[in-house]
């Protein structure tokens, strides 16, 4: 198909694609990067990989010189209903979370709401080069917000999994439930999504959630849960999962950011997989983000971004918070052992692994997560040519977890097809998403009454403390009181 921008490229239903000339991270087992390489897809799968490739007639071209090549990325865990509320708990804590969404507010949310939030998530996904979501759908109170989901999830041509969950009942109430299990059923029958259950272990020693979890084997499915969460979830439940022989390879525990030694040893020997949230952990309290002792214990990662109530949605952000987040921790552990770190030990390549294969693994998806022929052609380009930070590309993988973000990527492909061109989303309806999600935000507004809404938002300061300080010359007033604002540009910058 032709298009007046002559860099939009969207080939017809059954035509090949090739993207050429680009820097190829395969991801491999063996991390095998082409310079000046070419991936050819083929009804659907990577066809080939290689320099200068012969493609068949008609193949549909992207030029990919400048850019990085690289597998789709996964995300292991995201909130998706709760993009419709994008940005809105910023300043929250956990607590404040949990009060907002499972105490007072996440009642409101109807079976279109979580369709808008779905929607809306699931092309900020596409959009991000996050070719497969786990969607941690736990807003479903009824099989009709599931129904909604589910179709949200299916009108977008991404790879999502659905892992069901309602934080309004008990695991052991709703996973035992026949209507909930015979939308399980179906929607497997159908094939076209993947599913999970969803739910946490309280560390309650009657272990009420073995019903939940004997629900998941006869229905064969893999449970999601979060671990390690400072204040919910602690080694209790690791070990009520473990001597209940409730751990297995492909379950998925996402944080497991405070848990002790004992409990990651259980996950090893399990051979199970930790989500890390890293964005997400940073500032809403579950733990240190925990890659800096998981990696010390061989557990396979993949990486998260938990709900964009908070956080972004890219998998860039999360890479680099990743990096950073274990590259100070490293530091810091060795400063109080009175020692330097000359290297470290986490490096690019693996938090771009962790992004990519890592998702794969934890999913059980063998033919997803890297560029080898055979495997799903889910594939990323990234590359801006209108910006200076794209080049020198000296280090690919440096690049993608320092220098890159979501505006550079160019194209993506799901399953062969290609589902953003010359950095634009084919086939989205934004103002159709835009006025779904405009009419939940009014809903929820109009529910709560603008007083909540507005305090929701704002939570309370705790009082700052000032201490007191010897040298004290200066009456500057800090960051944290908002009539200082400006002032340290001096009194006439207001104008400029
Ligand atoms: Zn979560």
């Amino acid at each position: 198909m032709s298009h007046p921008d002559a860099a939009v490229v969207t080939p017809a239903d059954g035509q090949p694609v090739v993207l050429r000339g680009g820097t190829v991270l395969t991801m491999d087992d063996a991390h095998t990067v082409v310079p000046d390489g070419d991936v050819l897809v083929v009804d659907g799968r990577i066809a080939a990989v290689g320099s200068a490739l012969e493609v068949p007639p008609g193949t549909a071209e992207v030029d990919a010189r400048g850019g990085i090549v690289m597998p789709g990325m996964i995300d292991t865990h995201r909130h998706m209903w709760q993009t419709a509320m994008r940005g809105y708990g910023a300043d929250w804590t956990l607590t404040q979370y949990f009060v907002w969404y499972y105490l007072e507010h996440g009642k409101a949310f109807r079976p279109e709401d979580v369709h808008a939030g779905n929607l809306l998530s699931a092309w900020d996904a596409l959009e991000a080069g996050v070719t497969t979501t786990v969607d941690w759908s736990h807003g479903l109170q009824t099989v009709d917000h599931a129904e909604a989901a589910a179709d949200a999830l299916l009108a977008v041509p991404g790879r999502f999994v659905l892992a069901y969950g309602n934080i309004q009942a008990g695991p052991w109430e709703w996973a035992t439930d026949p209507a909930v299990q015979g939308f399980l059923q179906r929607r497997r029958d159908e094939g076209r999504l993947g599913l999970q259950l969803a739910f946490d272990v309280t560390g309650d020693p009657a272990f009420p959630e073995k019903a939940a979890f004997e629900a998941a084997r006869e229905l064969g499915l893999p449970v999601t849960t979060h671990a390690g969460v400072w204040g919910a979830t602690n080694d209790a439940g690791i070990q009520l999962m473990h001597e209940h022989g409730f751990m297995t390879p492909e379950t998925v525990y996402v944080h497991a950011a405070t848990l002790d030694t004992d409990s990651y040893h259980r996950i090893a020997a399990t051979g199970g997989s930790i989500s890390v949230s890293t964005e997400s952990e940073q500032s809403a309290g579950q733990g240190y983000p925990p890659t800096w002792q998981v990696r010390r214990h061989g557990i396979p990662v993949s990486l998260s971004m938990d709900t964009s109530v908070w956080w972004s949605s890219d998998l860039f952000s999360a890479m680099r918070t990743t990096l950073g987040a274990d590259r100070s921790r490293e530091h810091l552990e060795a400063h109080a052992r009175g020692e330097t770190v000359t290297q470290v030990h986490l490096r690019a390549e693996h938090v771009v692994d962790w992004a990519t294969r890592g998702g794969a693994r934890a999913l059980g998806r063998d033919d997803l997560g890297s560029l080898e022929p055979g495997k799903r052609a889910d594939v990323v380009l990234v590359k801006n040519d209108d910006s200076p930070v794209s080049f020198p590309l000296l280090n690919p993988y440096g690049h993608l977890a320092f220098q890159a973000q979501r505006g550079d990527v160019h194209t993506v492909l799901v399953d062969g097809r290609v589902v953003k061109s010359a950095h634009r989303l084919v086939g989205a309806d934004l103002p159709a998403v835009r006025s779904a999600v405009d009419a939940t935000v009014e809903h929820l507004r109009s529910t709560m009454g603008e007083e909540t809404w507005a305090q929701g938002m704002n939570p309370a300061l705790p009082g700052d403390e000032v201490l007191d300080n010897p040298y004290t010359y200066t009456e500057y007033k800090s960051a944290s009181t908002h009539d200082a604002r400006g002032s340290v540009f001096g009194d006439d910058a207001a104008g400029r």
